[in-house]
């Protein structure tokens, strides 16, 4: 049997409060006599890495990376560390870019007990992670913006056929699991060539499956159809930055920021992360919502399951999914959802629901 080698990185703000209460939950749904081997180790990343090592992610943390199957990230308040570090790609752009995570994998879905603004929504965004129009990362070396004069600035953007894709593919793969449908987003009537360029191959890629059905918006017209009519969409395919704009919208509409969850991936690892920051204005005030960690923990191990065609892990994820979604369908929340739970007192109950 498979031994899965997980990092765990608690990062800063209310990281250290919501990842505990995942592997909290993580440990207590696998007991008993069907165990899946889980090997787990924490590493320096945020404000504690900075003080020990010097770094928010140190090259010990990166080279440990390399060796596991996956690993949980931890949010980190980049905005607030010293000034040395503001030029370079803070720990999730930096791991994005170093593993090459491509795709970064973000559901949305209408869950019971939580009012959503919009209900019976379900779908996945697939955002391409590296490259568009995120100047940390789409340079080989150096970063993609200048200042020409203090009065002029220039950000760049890149688009390559190589990462569209791939990015594409994932986005049909998945379609094929799902409703066959998928659609894709981008600009092209005014960003011709960049998005054009995105549109076109997404296209090239649909011919590979001629079951799907595909149609496309500019990303303005599509953030206007979400909020109107989200149930008519399944999966969404787009570049870099309007996947996190547009995924920060679905997010909201089915019920918050606290519950959104999400991987990066690339074809042999994957990395656990929330969609919300480190929320600095609540730490310690034990009201943090861990259920976009404790979700996007269950992603990964689906992720790794169906990787390994491991049914047992599967198990365990649906298990932790099961009990996290039946806790909120008890109204049983954090304050952030309408409810009066502490992140202790909803990880215990979560507990309790396992069974
Ligand atoms: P970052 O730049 O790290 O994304 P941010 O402050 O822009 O930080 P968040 O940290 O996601 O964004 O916080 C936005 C708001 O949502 C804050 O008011 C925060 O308290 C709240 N929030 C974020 N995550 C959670 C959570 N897990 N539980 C409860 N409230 C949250």
């Amino acid at each position: 049997m498979k031994t899965y080698q997980l990092g765990v990185m608690h990062g800063d703000g209310i990281g250290r409060e919501v990842i505990e209460a995942t592997l909290a939950v993580l440990e207590a749904a696998n007991q008993g006599r069907e165990q899946v081997k889980l090997k787990l180790e924490t590493l320096p990343m945020g404000f504690s890495a900075i003080d020990r090592y010097g770094h928010p992610l140190p090259e010990e943390t990166k080279e440990k990376l390399a060796q596991k199957d996956g690993w949980i990230m931890g949010p980190h308040d980049s905005a607030a560390y010293p000034e040395r570090f503001k030029a370079e790609r803070n720990p999730s752009g930096e791991l994005r870019h170093y593993f090459d995570l491509f795709a970064n994998i973000r559901p949305a879905k209408s869950l019971k007990g939580i009012n959503g603004l919009v209900n019976e929504a379900d779908l996945i965004i697939y955002r391409e992670n590296t490259e568009g129009y995120y100047p940390d990362r789409n340079m080989y070396s150096g970063v993609g913006e200048w200042m020409v004069t203090p009065d002029v600035a220039v950000s760049s953007g890149v688009f390559t056929r190589k990462a569209i894709e791939r990015i594409a593919r994932a986005a049909f793969e998945a379609a094929m699991k799902r409703k066959k449908q998928v659609t894709i987003v981008h600009k092209a009537n005014v960003i011709r060539l960049g998005t054009g360029l995105f549109k076109d191959v997404c296209y090239e890629v649909a011919k590979e499956y001629p079951e799907v059905e595909v149609n496309d918006f500019h990303v303005d017209a599509m953030a206007a159809h979400l909020v109107k009519r989200m149930n008519d969409f399944d999966i969404i395919v787009t570049e870099n930055m309007f996947g996190d704009i547009l995924s920060d919208l679905t997010g909201e509409l089915v019920g918050g920021l606290g519950l959104s969850p999400a991987i990066n991936a690339n074809e042999s690892q994957a990395m656990a992360q929330a969609v919300h920051g480190s929320a600095p204005d609540i730490v310690g005030q034990e009201i943090a919502n861990p259920v976009g960690i404790m979700l996007s923990t269950v992603m990964l191990l689906e992720w790794l399951a169906n990787k390994h065609q491991d049914k047992m892990l599967l198990n365990l994820a649906k298990k932790i999914e099961t009990s996290i979604l039946t806790t909120l369908e008890k109204g049983e929340t954090t304050p952030d959802l309408g409810g009066t739970k502490s992140t202790q007192t909803f990880t215990e109950a979560v507990i309790k629901h396992l069974d």
